[in-house]
């Protein structure tokens, strides 16, 4: 097992691509806090966990709440006395084109996805520093690398969280701490599903059409990348041993973004 005796934190793990990771985690021997803004979906996962004979909890979580933030990282140290990885993971999408968009949307997803990540950074890093080092973790894109119609805010706060990234690579390095971001191509997950009937009305298209002409027409083999693939990225940077591996941005696509 390649992460027996860590405890890690994922946010946004109620269902989804935080949810597979929480339960690969598992897996491998760590003990996962799963935190959600969905009590009920993180304790779906936790509870999945449990089952399979992990050890899990769930937390209600809203990354855009510093209070809350910071009380569930707190609650996670009293229950297994440290923090190692944390994965700023919790994220959303809206879908319109950049000159009808409105304030407040743009403001939800920067929020989400960039204060969130800032949020749930500074918490874990107090940890960590105290602990002697751990593992930063951000759920990038491949829109943290290049940029798709229709989704300005989601590209801008993917962008921003490799920035994030990379300055805690830099920050962290004497503090024992690594910090890598993955990014994924399209994971069927119901992030995606439900933009697939969105982008289709915006680009006067079919769904189907969507799906082969937009999110997989650059791909090397016209495939979706899966829960298993980012997953397995997940735990190779959660257990990759060495400052070797540190600032770093794992595309993990079907070939849809070469670096
Ligand atoms: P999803 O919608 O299936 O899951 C997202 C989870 O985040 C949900 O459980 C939701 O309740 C939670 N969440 C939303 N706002 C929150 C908040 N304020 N506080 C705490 N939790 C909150 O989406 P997913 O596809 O699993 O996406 C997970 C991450 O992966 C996101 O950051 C997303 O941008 C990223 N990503 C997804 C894809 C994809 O194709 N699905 C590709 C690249 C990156």
């Amino acid at each position: 097992m390649r992460l027996e005796h860590k405890v890690a934190l994922i946010t946004g793990a109620g269902q989804g691509i935080g949810r597979a990771i929480a339960r690969h985690y598992a897996r491998e021997g760590a003990c996962v806090a799963v935190a959600d803004l969905s009590l009920a979906g993180a304790e779906q996962t936790a509870l999945g966990i449990v089952a399979e004979g992990g050890e899990a909890i769930a937390l209600q979580m809203d990354v855009t709440d510093e209070q809350a933030v910071n009380a569930g990282v707190e609650r996670l140290v009293r229950h297994w006395g440290r923090l190692d990885i944390a994965l700023a993971n919790a994220g959303i999408q809206h879908i319109a084109p950049v000159h009808k968009l409105d304030y407040a949307d743009w403001r939800r997803v920067m929020n989400v996805h960039l204060d969130g990540a800032f949020l749930l950074t500074r918490a874990a890093l107090a940890q960590m520093y105290e602990n002697g080092g751990g593992v930063m973790l951000y759920m990038g894109s491949v829109h943290s690398l290049e940029a798709s119609p229709l989704k300005a805010p989601y590209v801008a706060a993917k962008h921003g969280m490799l920035g994030l990234c990379r300055t805690v690579a830099r920050e962290g390095a004497d503090r024992g701490v690594r910090s890598n971001i993955i990014c994924p191509g399209f994971v069927r997950t119901p992030l995606v599903e439900k933009q697939i009937p969105e982008q289709a009305r915006e680009l006067g298209m079919s769904e189907e059409e969507v799906v082969r002409n937009v999110m997989l027409k650059h791909t090397v083999d016209g495939e979706f990348t899966t829960l298993d693939d980012v997953s397995e990225v997940a735990v190779h940077l959660a257990a990759f041993p060495s400052a070797a591996l540190t600032g770093q941005s794992v595309v993990v696509s079907h070939g849809w973004h070469i670096q």
